[in-house]
């Protein structure tokens, strides 16, 4: 566990006023280990998806259990083809049918060299075959088969026992965010439930006196709270387990009171808004005095200003319960973005999760685009595909961190590299699509 005090120095190495969209990386990598409360619970299959593996999952049986048929066929000793050839390209092999293997019917009985068996996709390669020649290749004449022993190898077409998943290794591993194919891959070794990792719990609220709920009425000056939807969505997407504190106030006491709640009663802890200047000095006092936070002017746009660190429950910083704390920038895009490429893989790697790196495409620019050098831009992007299947890309329009409207008509990010300039249309850019991810 990381002490209190240490945060502020480990992030003194860097300019928190200029500080990399890499450097904020790396050092929220560092302090979001999985969490001390971690509790592993069973669940059946139907509600392990998307859940994090605790354990590796071993496998209790071979996967085929049998050799079996990979194809509708013949099935005979290959060693045929070697005894009955003798090397003319044209020749054909000629074999009796000996009778049938149905999936889950297997042949009883042991056919001899001459003979094949008439056998089914999955079912049980019979004793002393190893070859099966699929029936497009062959001629059959009552209980007669030809084909060309050309057309077919020793061994082919037999799906070997445990070429899928062999008894006593591992099926997958612990860290695993169970995906589709994972339940069916633990149905098919026959269990029935697994270990999985408690979901992480994530508070979360807005700050600011402007800010209203939807069904109130909209008074001069207010907007709605915006970022509480989407943190949420971006949460649930997650399979995180969101605890909503509504909107605070710009006042110490109840930014206060909703800190030590959420450190109370949540893993990680989430704010939009109140960390920009001027704010930031406000609620800098009280972070000092909850837990070890720093506030950083990350090189990104948007999400410039954001506070990151650590807070205590307890009377003193190092006493009670502990949470990880992002405040978040309160403009709705800043959330997004900050959300995807800070918050995200903390959340991950605190889940117990193996993180795993966000897919880049590169795609053309359709566009020239103004691009600052030194940060991180994160536009939004309509990306499509050509038939020759290279990706193009134009922005949105507007690129305002206020401006939500961009990222429901995105269909990517558009990911500017911190050293790179203005783009110019033609130049390769990357994109990070939305699908899977928002
Ligand atoms: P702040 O970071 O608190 O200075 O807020 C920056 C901008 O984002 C201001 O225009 C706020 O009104 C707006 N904003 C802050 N929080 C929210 C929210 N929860 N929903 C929508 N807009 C917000
Ligand atoms: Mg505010």
């Amino acid at each position: 566990m990381n002490t209190p005090r240490h945060f502020s120095s480990c992030v003194a190495e860097y300019d928190p006023n200029a500080l990399p969209v890499s450097a904020a990386q790396e050092i929220v990598r560092q302090w979001a280990l999985p969490r001390g409360r971690t509790e592993a619970e069973r669940v059946r299959l139907f509600e392990a998806l998307d859940r994090v593996l605790a354990e590796d999952v071993i496998s209790p049986i071979n996967v085929p259990s049998h050799d079996n048929s990979a194809m509708d066929g013949y099935a005979f000793n290959g060693a045929a083809l070697l005894n009955g050839s003798d090397g003319s390209d044209d020749e054909l092999l000629r074999l009796t049918v000996a009778g049938t293997a149905l999936a889950g019917q297997p042949f009883e009985g042991h056919p001899l060299a001459a003979q094949c068996v008439r056998i089914m996709t999955g079912a049980l390669i019979p004793p002393g075959c190893d070859t099966v020649v699929p029936q497009e290749l062959v001629q059959r004449a009552g209980d007669t088969v030809t084909f060309a022993s050309t057309h077919i190898v020793n061994g082919a077409n037999r799906r070997l026992a445990g070429e899928d998943l062999a008894q006593g290794q591992p099926a997958l591993r612990k860290g695993r965010i169970v995906r589709a194919s994972d339940l069916g891959l633990l149905a098919s070794l026959g269990i029935g439930d697994v270990a999985v990792q408690r979901r992480l719990r994530v508070a979360f609220f807005s700050t600011g006196d402007e800010l209203r709920s939807v069904g109130e009425a909209l008074a001069p000056g207010c907007v709605y709270d915006s970022n509480r939807y989407t943190l949420f969505a971006m949460l649930r997407r997650m399979n995180v387990e969101p605890v909503d504190l509504g909107i605070v106030r710009d006042d110490r006491a109840s930014l206060e009171r909703a800190l030590r709640q959420a450190t109370q009663d949540a893993d990680v802890v989430i704010s939009s808004g109140g960390v920009s200047v001027g704010d930031a000095d406000f609620t800098r006092d009280l972070m000092n005095a909850l837990g070890d936070v720093a506030f950083w002017k990350i090189a990104m746009r948007p999400g410039r200003p954001l506070a990151f660190g650590r807070l205590w429950s307890g009377k003193r910083p190092g006493e009670g319960e502990s949470a990880l704390f992002f405040g978040l920038p309160g403009n709705p895009v800043a959330v997004m973005a900050t959300f995807y490429f800070i918050v995200r893989e903390a959340l991950l790697a605190m889940s117990g999760a193996t993180p795993h790196a966000l897919p880049l495409i590169s795609a053309t620019s359709s566009q020239p685009i103004n691009k600052r050098a030194g940060r991180t831009e994160f536009q939004r992007g309509i990306a499509h595909r050509d038939t020759a299947g290279h990706w193009h890309v134009v922005t949105t329009g507007p690129q305002g961190s206020g401006v939500l409207s961009s990222m429901s008509e995105a269909n990517c990010f558009i990911v500017l590299k911190h050293d790179a300039g203005n783009i110019d249309a033609g130049d390769s850019v990357d994109i990070l699509p939305f699908n899977g991810l928002i």
